[in-house]
C-alpha cells in the first residue's frame, strides 16, 4: 500500500500558501466529485508502458480511500472535505474488483463510489449492482472503446445507450469524459450531448474538466454550441486557467459547476502555461514527461498543484463576486443533487 506520507511531500512553503491564500477563503465544507481511488493489487497488470503513456498516468498514484482521507486532512485541515470516487479508467485495471472495494467504501461513509463501465460490461449485471450496490452512476471512459485513443470514438460508442437507459431509469449520474481531441468543441460531441440530455433526462449529466476545457477556447466555441447548458454539470477538475473560470463563471448558471480535483494525479509541485488551445505543466518533481525546465532555485518555489488549483477557483469566485450561496452550491450542495448522497 502507498502511504501517502510518502506521496505528499508536504513543505513549510506548502503550509505558508495554505495559511495565507487558501484557509481565509476555502468554505467550511468541500465535496470533491472527481478523485480516482483504487488499490496497487486493482492494477497489477497494467504494464509499465501504459503508465508512461501520457503525463496524468505517470503522475497518478494508487489511493486507498483511507489514504485520500488522510491526504486531504493535510492539505485542508480545517475543512470538512468528502468525495466522489471512481477507478482509474485504464485498460487491464481489475475492472470488478475495484468496482466491489469502491463500493465497500461507500458503505463504510468513507465516499460516494461510481462505478466503472466499458462497452464489454453486462447492462444486466451492471444495472443489478449500480442498484445494490448504492453506486451514485456510471463512469465510462473513451479509451476503453475502439482504438484506445480516445479520438475515433463517440459518447455511445464508449457509453452506450443501454447504460444511459439505465441510469435514466434510476436517476443516476454520469462523469464523462469527453472524447475525440476537439472535446467540448467538437460538433458531433454537442450533438450527441444533447441527444442524451434529450432521450435521458433524469441522468446526471457531469462534464468532467468543464468539458475537458483546460484552455478558454473549447469551453468558449462548445458552450456557443451548446445554447442553453441546463441539464449539464460541469467539474472543474484540473482546471487552473483563470481565463476558463471567467467563461464559466460569466456563462454557466452556478447550479451547474461542481468542484473537483483528480487527486491523485496531482501531489506534485507545480503550475500551468497555456497558449490558446494547449497547456504545459510545470513541476518541481522529474517526471520523464517534463518538458519544461526552470533554474531550480525556481522550481523550489513551487507549490503543490492542488493549491494551485484551489487558489485560481477562489480567485475567479472573488472576481465574480459570488455570494456565499454560490460558493456553498459549487464546493457541496450541487454535488449533493448530482450524486444523491445525504448531507
Ligand atoms: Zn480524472
Amino acid at each position: 500500500m502507498v502511504q501517502v506520507s510518502c506521496v505528499l511531500d508536504y513543505t513549510e512553503l506548502d503550509k505558508l500558501f495554505y495559511l495565507t491564500q487558501i484557509a481565509p477563503r476555502i468554505p467550511r465544507r468541500v465535496f470533491d466529485t472527481h478523485v480516482h481511488v483504487y488499490l496497487p493489487e486493482h492494477v497489477s497488470r497494467v504494464p509499465d508502458s501504459v503508465w508512461l503513456s501520457n503525463w496524468a498516468l505517470e503522475s497518478s498514484r494508487a489511493l486507498s480511500a483511507d489514504d485520500v482521507h488522510e491526504c486531504v486532512r493535510r492539505l485542508y485541515p480545517d475543512t470538512e472535505y468528502r468525495f466522489g470516487a471512481f477507478p482509474m479508467p485504464v485498460a487491464g485495471i481489475d475492472r470488478d474488483a475495484c468496482n466491489h472495494y469502491l463500493a465497500q467504501m461507500g458503505r463504510e461513509g468513507k465516499l460516494v463510489p461510481l462505478m466503472l463501465v466499458d462497452p464489454q460490461s453486462d447492462p444486466e449485471l451492471a444495472e443489478r449492482d449500480l442498484i445494490e450496490s448504492q453506486f451514485a452512476g456510471f463512469k465510462p471512459y473513451p479509451t476503453l472503446a475502439g482504438d484506445g485513443t480516445g479520438n475515433d470514438v463517440g459518447i455511445f460508442d464508449f457509453m452506450p445507450r443501454e447504460f444511459w437507459a439505465i441510469l435514466d431509469r434510476h436517476g443516476k449520474a454520469v462523469m464523462l469524459h469527453l472524447p475525440r481531441k476537439e472535446r467540448l468543441a467538437d460538433l458531433n460531441n454537442v450533438r450527441e450531448l444533447l441527444e442524451a440530455r434529450d432521450k435521458f433526462p433524469n441522468v446526471h449529466i457531469i462534464l468532467a474538466h468543464l468539458g475537458r476545457s483546460y484552455c478558454p477556447y473549447f469551453l468558449e466555441r462548445g458552450l456557443a454550441e451548446l445554447g442553453d447548458p441546463t441539464g449539464f454539470l460541469f467539474d472543474t477538475t484540473a482546471v487552473l486557467n483563470p481565463a476558463v473560470y471567467d467563461i464559466a463563471f460569466d456563462r454557466i448558471p452556478t447550479t451547474n459547476i461542481l468542484y473537483g480535483t483528480d487527486l491523485n494525479v496531482f501531489l506534485w509541485h507545480g503550475k500551468r502555461e497555456w497558449d490558446e488551445r494547449e497547456y504545459h505543466n510545470l513541476c518541481r518533481e522529474e517526471f520523464t514527461w517534463k518538458k519544461i525546465r526552470r533554474p531550480r532555485e525556481v522550481e523550489e518555489q513551487y507549490t503543490l498543484f492542488l493549491y494551485e488549483q484551489m487558489r485560481a477557483i477562489l480567485d475567479a469566485m472573488d472576481r465574480h463576486q459570488l455570494s456565499p450561496e454560490d460558493r456553498d452550491a459549487i464546493f457541496y450542495g450541487n454535488a449533493r443533487r448530482a450524486l444523491g448522497f445525504t448531507a
